[in-house]
């Protein structure tokens, strides 16, 4: 069945709609149509999507008789940076935006954050579009207006609260997605179910495997549900003064084993979180605080998918907990040195902690971090 699905993201005179559906790439003149009405469209994607994608987005769009124009950066975090900002920012210039102009991010997280960061600076603002063609930037980062790009520094350190006007996300796209991908976006899908629906953790349980593989049914249920989760936190919470810290679960830990692994294709951003979400859920057990269970429950359902879960898949570094604790305290949600924790009182009730001693984490790094050591070969000894 190909039905698209409407949800909104309810914020006063910036509210928007999220669409979800199979084939919304190839109706996207239709529902831009009425944003699009009289004003210039500039495409900005990757050199990825935009060979795979770029000319059925440019098709539909000549079809509605939008008048569309594409950049493209290359594709990788490297992107989101000050010199493809710069000079983004200044092509578009050139091209003679102005006010009414639309920009449309077509691609992952990475296209998303940039050009929705372009878009709130360029002329002091202007509108965008998100159309996320990767399962992270549908479930996650298309939605919530959070922009910005990386610096030597960290990750997402420069950036701009800026709420796309629309969200077309479309499932089918995501045939493309390597694997890997699209495993790294089906961590993000099992936070909303950890972080506040243990039924969707349970039905996660029962469809995960079919959900990676890409039946049709199975994503657009769980791109559907994340996308409704998202939308009822940022609507409640929009500058994350509250209760979308919640949405962090797992990334105080997934920061600081990104920041050891230097943010390349070592570790991507999904998998990090899979190993943050199963050591949340093994401290606040260490700590009492949640059933050991639930914490076998979530590294059992991350491994099955075939995520990690611990140390072990990271190569032949050596780690540290020590140094693993001194990324969390710069991370930027850490405040005074004391990191931020989404603790678990069990499978889908999360809250922030920022009261974790240092020598629990200790204990728990150390820990984790022994289960990596390969086993002593005592009959060669
Ligand atoms: P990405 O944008 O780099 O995409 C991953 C890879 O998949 C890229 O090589 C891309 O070219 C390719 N790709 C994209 N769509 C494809 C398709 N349909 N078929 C084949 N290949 C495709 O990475 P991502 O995981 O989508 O996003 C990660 C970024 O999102 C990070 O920079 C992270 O900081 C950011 N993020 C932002 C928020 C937010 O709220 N703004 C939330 C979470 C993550």
């Amino acid at each position: 069945m190909n039905r698209t699905e409407r949800l909104t993201v309810a914020l006063d005179e910036r509210r928007y709609d999220i669409l979800v559906g199979e084939d919304l790439v190839a109706q996207a003149g239709r529902h831009l149509r009425p944003l699009a009405e009289g004003r210039r469209v500039m495409i900005v994607s990757d050199e990825t999507v935009a060979g795979l994608h770029l000319g059925a987005l440019e098709r539909a769009l000549a079809d509605a008789r939008i008048d569309a124009r594409a950049f493209v950066v290359p594709a990788g975090e490297a992107s989101k940076d000050f010199a493809t900002l710069q000079h983004l920012c200044e092509r578009l210039l050139e091209a003679g935006i102005d006010r009414g102009t639309l920009l449309l991010a077509f691609g992952g997280g990475v296209v998303g954050d940039l050009t929705g960061f372009a878009a709130a600076i360029l002329l002091r603002g202007i509108d965008f579009v998100q159309v996320p063609t990767t399962l992270l930037a549908q479930v996650d980062s298309s939605v919530g207006g959070k922009t910005g790009i990386d610096t030597p520094q960290g990750k997402n350190l420069v950036g701009a609260f800026h709420q796309p006007r629309l969200v077309l996300a479309d499932t089918g796209i995501l045939a493309s997605l390597p694997r890997r991908e699209m495993l790294a976006g089906y961590a993000e899908v099992v936070k909303y179910g950890l972080l506040g629906d243990a039924g969707f953790f349970h039905w996660l349980e029962g469809h995960g495997h079919s959900l990676v593989e890409g039946e049709p049914n199975a994503l657009r249920h769980a791109v559907l549900t994340a996308c409704r989760a998202k939308a009822a936190v940022v609507a409640a919470d929009e500058r994350e003064t509250g209760q979308r810290a919640l949405l962090n679960l797992g990334h105080t830990f997934a920061h600081a084993l990104e920041a050891e692994c230097g943010y390349g294709d070592d570790l991507l951003h999904g998998e990090a979180v899979a190993i943050g979400m199963t050591l949340a859920f093994e401290l606040s057990a260490q700590l009492g605080l949640c059933p050991a269970e639930d914490a076998d429950r979530v590294r059992r359902h991350l491994a099955a998918v075939d995520l990690p879960t611990g140390f072990e898949r990271l190569g032949g570094r050596a780690w540290s907990a020590g140094r693993l604790i001194e990324h969390m305290r710069r991370d930027k949600k850490a405040s005074g040195g004391q990191p931020a924790f989404v603790l678990a009182r069990r499978i889908g009730e999360a809250f922030v902690s920022r009261d974790v001693a240092e020598a629990d984490l200790v204990s728990l790094l150390t820990e984790a971090i022994a289960q990596t050591a390969p086993p002593l070969d005592l009959a060669g000894a």
